[in-house]
């Protein structure tokens, strides 16, 4: 589906807007809490959100987190490839780390074992930090 869109082009004022939303929470959020988040600014649609986040993603300034359904902006000012996440089960807070050499190792593996990669997510659940302090408390 290919839409001139000549005159009307709102998509990268929407992007910009729903990622400085997604900075602005600086945790992870469903397209439903954003577009509440966006609800003084401007009514979205669903599909709207959706096809900006996929933009957004594509272009490396946000990141689905597969385990949670949600979305965070990236904080990194560029990086290829696959990002890390450390999700909290207590607070959620969300920790996003590079580490390129697990990401070679299983990169390695698959060109190894010929298995195609077209999408690698890296997420680890526990506790962070501020929870463990709190708990031992
Ligand atoms: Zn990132
Ligand atoms: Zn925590």
């Amino acid at each position: 589906m290919v839409r001139k869109s000549t005159k009307r082009r709102p998509a990268p004022e929407q992007d910009k807007m729903i990622v400085e939303a997604l900075r602005g929470v600086g945790r992870p959020v469903s397209a439903y809490e954003l577009i509440e988040e966006l609800r003084d600014k401007a009514s979205l649609a669903p599909q709207t959100v959706y096809r900006s986040l996929d933009r957004l993603i594509a272009e490396g300034q946000a990141h689905r987190l597969e385990s949670l359904n949600a979305f965070v902006a990236c904080r990194h000012p560029s990086h290829e490839g696959t990002a890390v996440f450390a999700i909290c089960n207590d607070c959620g807070t969300v920790t996003e780390f590079d580490e390129p050499a697990a990401i070679e190792r299983l990169a390695a593996w698959a060109r190894k074992a010929k298995f195609a990669v077209t999408q690698m997510t890296l997420e680890l659940r526990g506790r962070c930090r501020a929870c463990m302090a709190r708990e031992a408390r």
